[in-house]
């Protein structure tokens, strides 16, 4: 459609409460909530705070360049958390947001093998995507803009740059 979904801080903040209340009235208490870097970290923070889930991993996984354009498949990297962590425990995946799904596929499926349950959340979820979030604020089709990368990075303002 060509038209953006914005969400600000305030509504990030909301959102993510909502979604806790949702997790919370169907009664899944997790373990451990996992969340995809970098997004996911956002989630992950203010589902585990409202959940009283006191165990948060991170997973970086490296997929978009650019706004709709992506590498060929995600990829894990380095470090990858040790999934002997997760044993026996009821896991929460938290993203931003499934688009494809391909991230949250990559994820699943890293855990599914050794925990005792796992489930995913995101803020929002695309029709596309090829995983079914069991917990969804919001269902759209637009690119989202996010709060936290909706600016490019600062710059230092007297011009100087690290890398050079
Ligand atoms: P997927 O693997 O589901 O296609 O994409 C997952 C990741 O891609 C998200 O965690 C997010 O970082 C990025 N992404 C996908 N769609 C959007 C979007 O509409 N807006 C933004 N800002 N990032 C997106």
């Amino acid at each position: 459609s060509g038209m953006r979904e914005n969400l600000s801080y305030e509504q990030f903040g909301a959102a993510v409460r909502d979604l806790a209340q949702t997790i919370a009235d169907d009664g899944y208490q997790p373990d451990v909530v996992l969340s995809i870097a970098r997004g996911g970290v956002f989630v992950a923070g203010g589902l585990a705070y409202a959940l009283d889930c006191k165990n948060i991993h991170l997973v970086n996984v490296e997929f978009y360049t650019g706004v709709g354009t992506t590498l060929e498949m995600p990829v894990m990297l380095a470090p990858v958390p040790n999934a002997i962590d997760f044993t026996d425990k009821k896991v929460l995946i938290a993203d931003d947001v499934a688009d494809t799904g391909k991230t949250l596929k990559l994820v699943r499926d890293f855990c599914l093998d050794a925990v005792a349950e796992v489930r995913s959340a995101v803020i929002y979820e695309k029709p596309q995507s090829l995983v079914k979030c069991e917990y969804v604020w919001k269902r759209t089709d637009e690119w989202i803009n996010f709060p936290w990368s909706v600016l490019p990075p600062v710059v230092r303002r007297d011009g100087q740059v690290l890398d050079a």
